[in-house]
């Protein structure tokens, strides 16, 4: 039923589950999987006296971080029996790379967890997997 099925990770606990839930399917349907990461600078600061000074993340810390999070991810997929699968970590809005993604791939579902590393407690569903969902190209699988 699903071939090519896309699962989108942040490395966040609910996206490790997002990426069993894929792995099953992909073991069930014989799907091809391929995992998709955006690595995301969240500004820090660093406190200087009395004074914060926001220090971003260069690029190659960024993308070292994002090689981390794909590494982890593959480990997870292979442990889970999983061996045809690929991987791409891309910048830019993770929500449009999913998409895009989806579309190249020609996938016929996205997997996601419903939330993220957000912080922002309460929140049922997050801004990434809420528009993912109106933009993707085929099936969306948000899992708790
Ligand atoms: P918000 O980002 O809106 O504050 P959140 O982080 O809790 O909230 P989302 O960002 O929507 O929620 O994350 C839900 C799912 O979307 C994650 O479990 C993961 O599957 C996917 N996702 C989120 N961010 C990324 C990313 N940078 N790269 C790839 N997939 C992502
Ligand atoms: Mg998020």
């Amino acid at each position: 039923m699903f071939e090519h099925i896309i699962v989108a990770t942040d490395g966040s606990d609910h996206a490790k589950e997002a990426v069993k839930v894929a792995c099953d399917l992909a073991k069930k349907y014989g799907s091809r999987l391929h995992i998709v990461h955006t690595p995301q600078a969240v500004g820090d600061t660093l406190i200087v006296g009395y004074t914060a000074v926001p220090v971003p993340p260069t690029k190659e810390e960024i993308e070292k971080s994002g090689r981390e999070v794909i590494g982890a991810t593959e480990s997870v997929v292979r442990e889970c029996g999983v061996t045809d699968f690929t991987s791409q970590m891309v910048s830019g809005d993770p929500a449009h790379a999913i998409v895009e993604e989806a579309k190249a791939h020609k996938s016929d579902l996205i997997v996601m967890g419903r939330r993220g590393l957000g912080s922002l407690t309460g929140l049922l569903v997050g801004s990434t997997t809420t528009k993912v969902a109106q933009l993707a190209p085929c099936a969306v699988l948000t899992v708790k």
